[in-house]
């Protein structure tokens, strides 16, 4: 871009033949977040005035996308520290008479870059701090480790399995016409705590709530969906396979499904008619308990279908194992069983991840150019911003050529 500002016209034209050279450029990338914020909410404000974005589902999803980082960068508290030891001592010396010998713009390049490494080993060093606080034991807070290139990278897994310095850019569509609404670049490798920010920030920009939120199952946790409800938000969204207490649901049995479970009697019906009674409360996890009911062995022993139920049993009848769910949950799952709704949730990948492919095939943006949070967030957002400027003018163009007939 900065070449072309030298010989194009139409780029000549843009900067009004000022001189715009790749710093200039470089940091105008970075600098200007506030206005490429407004500028994105000025293009989304539009696009809703044409009635491209109607905000009546959203898709959320996350994609990890490499930060500017190699692993060799990657390093514990030790090392950081011998290194800053270094590059401080080499600070120092720059002063020193004996070690004039270079050119003065040497020097001054040298200077410079002595600097720059040490001013990027003390913020490692500080964000590796930060970074430990979240950990709990002197083990896991003495292995903790950051990248001295970006130390606000973190380690996520990418879909190929692999493992690499990445930061997690949340994107929310508009399932209108596949244009984002909203767009976030956080440290957290995981999905589960970005779906409410991602109706505030939606909200924000476009003072309107979504009518319907969809998300993959990184994002269906009970107090989403709870929280969701609260906020009068519709939600879609699939819940993971949850463990269930060992012993109480195992394969070549009757599935907990054969038994009728009556809460209000706090029971179970086998497919015998035989009542299995309440015998202990697990808690598996946070805000899930399991109640567990067992028949009497006497009827089992007895029970001619007790191949099928529960061959191994020798002194205790069969058990199920039953989740305890909030109202809220219950009717959430009732919702996501039933088909037309399986439907409307199937809509999610083709939507979002369209957009997030394009964004890294076209754009290229498999890796972050630039390093730290700040900074990738105004990459991210540029992109974001490419992307619904391509797609209107796309859109625009579809709804003013006649149909071929
Ligand atoms: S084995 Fe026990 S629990 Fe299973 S069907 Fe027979 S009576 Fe019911």
């Amino acid at each position: 871009m900065a070449r072309r500002c030298e010989y194009d016209p139409a780029f000549q034209w843009l900067t009004g033949l000022q001189e715009v050279n790749y710093h200039t450029l470089a940091d105008f990338r970075v600098e200007k977040q506030k206005e490429l914020d407004e500028l994105f909410t000025q293009v989304l404000a539009a696009l809703s005035k044409e009635g491209l974005i109607t905000l009546e589902q959203v898709m959320q999803d996350g994609t990890k996308i490499k930060a500017q980082a190699s692993s060799r960068s990657y390093l514990q508290e030790e090392t950081i520290r011998e290194h800053l030891e270094r590059a401080r001592r080499r600070v120092a010396e720059m002063g020193d008479p004996r070690n004039d010998e270079s050119s003065p713009k040497a020097k001054q390049a040298q200077a410079r870059a002595r600097r720059e490494q040490q001013e990027r080993l003390e913020g490692a060093l500080e964000e590796l701090e930060k970074w430990q606080a979240r950990k709990s034991g002197e083990k896991a807070k003495k292995e903790t480790r950051v990248s001295t290139s970006d130390p606000q990278a973190r380690v996520m897994k990418h879909p190929d399995q692999g493992f690499a310095l990445s930061y997690n850019a949340q994107i929310s569509t508009d399932a209108a016409h596949g244009l984002i609404v909203g767009v976030a670049v956080t440290q957290e490798a995981n999905d589960m705590a970005q779906l409410l920010p991602a109706v505030d920030r939606v909200e924000q920009r476009l003072q309107k709530k979504p009518q319907q939120m969809v998300a993959d199952s990184g994002y269906t946790t009970r107090e989403n969906i709870e929280k969701m409800a609260g906020r009068e938000v519709d939600f879609l969204g699939t819940m993971r396979h949850e463990d269930v207490p060992r012993g109480a649901n195992l394969p070549n049995r009757f599935p907990p499904s054969a038994f009728l479970y009556q809460p209000e009697r706090n029971r179970c019906v086998c497919p015998e008619g035989k009542v299995l009674l309440p015998q202990a409360r697990r808690k598996v996890g946070a805000g899930m308990t399991y109640h567990i009911y067992e028949a009497r062995l006497e009827d089992c022993r007895s029970c001619p279908r007790k191949p099928e139920c529960c061959p191994d049993n020798k002194k205790n009848g069969r058990s199920v194992a039953q989740l305890e769910e909030s109202p809220v949950v219950m009717a959430f799952r009732k919702k996501m069983a039933r088909e037309e709704v399986q439907e409307r949730y199937r809509r999610r990948g083709r939507i979002v991840e369209f957009c997030h492919a394009w964004i890294k095939s076209k754009l290229g943006l498999r890796q972050f150019h630039v390093r730290g949070l700040k900074k990738v967030q105004a990459e991210m957002l540029w992109a974001c911003l490419t992307y619904n400027l391509q797609f209107w003018i796309r859109l625009s163009r579809l709804r003013t050529t006649p149909a071929v007939t």
